[in-house]
């Protein structure tokens, strides 16, 4: 991972989906392992990005399937206190499971140098997947953060795992193996070495997607 060009994404936790409309135990379960790699991340110089649906009342289509939740500007669609959103991080409204779906998601992370997203938040065979699968289309390495993602069930989470993996060949971490290569990568040089990938010419969106395929290839053959 080339932690001088990664952003954790946080998707959806909200009020509504971790205490209110959608509640979820597991997703409460995840709070302070998701605020301990925030924190890491915020003191790396990582960006962190939330990914926040923000429904438009009575309009949206996700509410045939999930009734009304997450509405733009009510108490249910902040971000849950305990994440403590700084000013430093980026939020992006959505209204679809992607957060890359018609938001400015894409560009800020090209504008940030972005080339691999860590992923977080809920659920993990939702809006996670769904973003991890835009995410890959677009060209980015997945990275999916073990412990600061769940679903509703146990099935559900590993079955979103397995699929990012299997899929998009992400790669997953526990929190404390990310935390461990942001040190490492600002202790080494202070973000000014190769192993930093600092000063290095971003690959183009071409040869993005040659990385992953060369490197699923790989894990193929070694498997
Ligand atoms: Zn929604």
């Amino acid at each position: 991972m080339e932690t001088n060009h990664a952003a954790i994404l946080v998707v959806d936790m909200l009020n509504d989906f971790v205490t209110g409309a959608l509640k979820c135990d597991r997703g409460l379960a995840i709070v302070p392992k998701t605020a301990e790699l925030l924190d890491g991340a915020r003191k790396a110089g990582v960006p962190v990005i939330f990914c926040n649906d923000a429904h438009l009342k009575g309009i949206d289509r996700e509410f045939e399937v999930w009734g009304e939740h997450a509405i733009a500007g009510t108490h249910g669609a902040e971000v849950i206190p305990e994440l403590g959103l700084c000013e430093k991080d980026y939020v992006v409204p959505k209204r679809r499971y992607s957060g890359f779906f018609h938001t400015d998601l894409d560009l800020l992370l090209r504008e940030l140098g972005v080339n691999t997203v860590i992923m977080t938040g809920l659920h993990a065979h939702m809006c996670v997947r769904h973003t991890a699968a835009d995410a890959f289309q677009l060209g980015y390495h997945v990275v999916v953060a073990t412990d600061a993602t769940d679903s509703f069930t146990e099935e559900d989470y590993l079955y979103g795992i397995k699929y990012l993996k299997e899929v998009y060949g992400a790669e997953a971490y526990t929190v404390s193996e990310i935390l461990d290569q942001f040190e490492r990568c600002a202790g080494c040089c202070g973000g000014d070495c190769a192993a930093c990938g600092e000063g290095e010419e971003l690959p183009t969106e071409a040869e993005y997607v040659v990385l992953n395929v060369s490197k699923k290839r790989h894990k193929i053959r070694i498997n």
